[in-house]
């Protein structure tokens, strides 16, 4: 390999994953075939038995998406990486890997819309329970939310769009000491900035789509397994990694993967065989676009996220920012401790005035666009009340922790005096 472990993040970013054959592609090849050829059936058949290495239908595996997730394994220090269709995809692979009907789950209530209603409405449909914890839970609390069903915990490490930082070491803690193990959403600070199993998290996720790609040019998602979680010893609690699959030759995967394989070889030979959440390989190829700048990227969101904070902050037109980079933030010292370098460039703030202050400053942004994405090189804004809340009254917003007047910014990669001046004569304007 050209990149070894000792390598930077920065190296791993432009190397790692891929290494090219003596007069072999030096970009990642797009390998577009939907099949594989074999010279006999029986070379065929050692795949189907997971015997031998190899590919022969890209549901389940393809050389491009492999070299792809190879390179965020390596950024996060995993054992063993996939890439799925989406980031919804890849938490609800990682989530319904160790759970089944009559399981519970426990997770953090500040996290992504999508992954509220997968754990919340969609999987509760499957008979998978749930309770939410509050990211500022107590111990005792934290501890009180297990049963004996539980099988895993769940959080954001930066959680879209409330930005509120999940103490990672605690929720670890939390979980191993009820035997399971805990999955973090690493999206917004990605493993340039933090990497979720250097403080005990197992598993980690993330929705390529947002800076991994950042050019908001394919949706994608992306699973990483830390090695550390010890199935065996809990294997009357995870019987789908300890006990025969039945329905791939009475494999273990605990066993015949080992404790740093069984996690991604069970998602990718059952979970990608049945429910098929693909990434295309023209998709890993944009995403291994961004991947090569990440490191270069992420510097300047931080740094751009960090001045347009600062400068809200300090708006009379602006009542309250959530930032984890500001002192004034709850989160600051956490944030400091696990992100030395800074989280990410999406800001939030709550105008003074509420919903009609709020769609007055949207209607005259020019440089930031109205979108709703977020972790993009353009400079971008939402306010969910006039668009992803619409239907919820002022009263149900301030409920669900969305005030009307609530705008979400994901600052982009412009220079931040344009972005600063684009909000400065918004703030005029409304
Ligand atoms: C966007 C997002 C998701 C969902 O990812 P998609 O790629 O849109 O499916 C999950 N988690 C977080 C933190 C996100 O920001």
């Amino acid at each position: 390999m050209s990149t070894p472990e000792s390598c930077g993040l920065g190296t791993k970013c432009v190397q790692a994953g891929y290494e090219p054959e003596n007069g072999g592609p030096r970009q990642v090849p797009i390998v577009q075939s939907t099949t594989f050829k074999y010279d006999t059936s029986e070379d065929m058949g050692r795949l189907f038995d997971l015997e031998a290495e190899g590919y022969f239908y890209s549901r389940l595996q393809n050389p491009t998406c492999d070299h792809v997730a190879a390179k965020i394994c390596a950024l996060e220090g995993g054992t063993a990486g996939m890439l799925t269709s989406s980031g919804q995809a890849a938490n609800f692979f990682a989530l319904f890997n160790v759970c089944q009907a009559g399981d519970h789950v426990v997770a953090s209530s500040s996290i992504y819309g999508g992954t509220y209603n997968l754990i919340k409405v969609t999987m509760a449909k499957m008979g998978i329970e749930s309770t939410f914890v509050s990211p500022d839970a107590t111990d005792d609390e934290l501890d009180a939310a297990f049963r004996p069903n539980t099988k895993v915990m769940f959080g954001e490490s930066i959680a879209n769009p409330a930005l509120t930082v999940l103490d990672i070491e605690r929720f670890a803690r939390a979980a191993h000491a009820h035997g399971v193990p805990l999955i973090v959403d690493n999206t917004f600070p990605t493993p340039i900035n933090l990497r979720p199993f250097e403080w005990g998290a197992d598993i980690v996720t993330h929705s390529t789509t947002k800076y991994m790609d950042g050019h908001a040019s394919a949706v994608g998602g992306a699973i990483v397994d830390s090695g550390n979680f010890d199935w065996m010893a809990h294997a009357d609690r995870f019987p789908g990694l300890t006990t025969p699959d039945e329905s791939y030759h009475g494999i273990v995967y605990a066993e015949r993967f080992g404790q740093g394989g069984a996690f991604i070889t069970k998602a990718t030979s059952q979970l990608m065989r049945d429910f098929g959440s693909t990434q295309s390989p023209q998709s890993a190829y944009l995403l291994n676009l961004g991947l090569e700048s990440l490191h270069v990227r992420m510097a300047r969101h931080v740094e751009n996220g960090q001045a347009v904070a600062e400068f809200l902050e300090a708006h009379p037109k602006v009542e309250k920012v959530a930032y984890p980079g500001l002192a004034s933030s709850p989160y600051h010292e956490l944030a400091r401790r696990l992100m030395p370098k800074g989280g990410c460039g999406v800001v939030s703030c709550e105008l003074t005035g509420g919903r009609e202050t709020a769609s007055r400053f949207m209607r005259a942004l020019r440089l930031a666009s109205i979108e709703t994405h977020v972790a993009d090189s353009r400079t971008c804004c939402l306010n969910p009340a006039s668009s992803t809340h619409r239907q919820m009254s002022d009263e149900e917003l301030a409920a669900a922790g969305v005030p009307a007047g609530l705008v979400r910014i994901s600052c982009g990669l412009e220079d931040k005096e344009d972005i600063i001046a684009d909000l400065a004569q918004a703030l005029d304007a409304c």
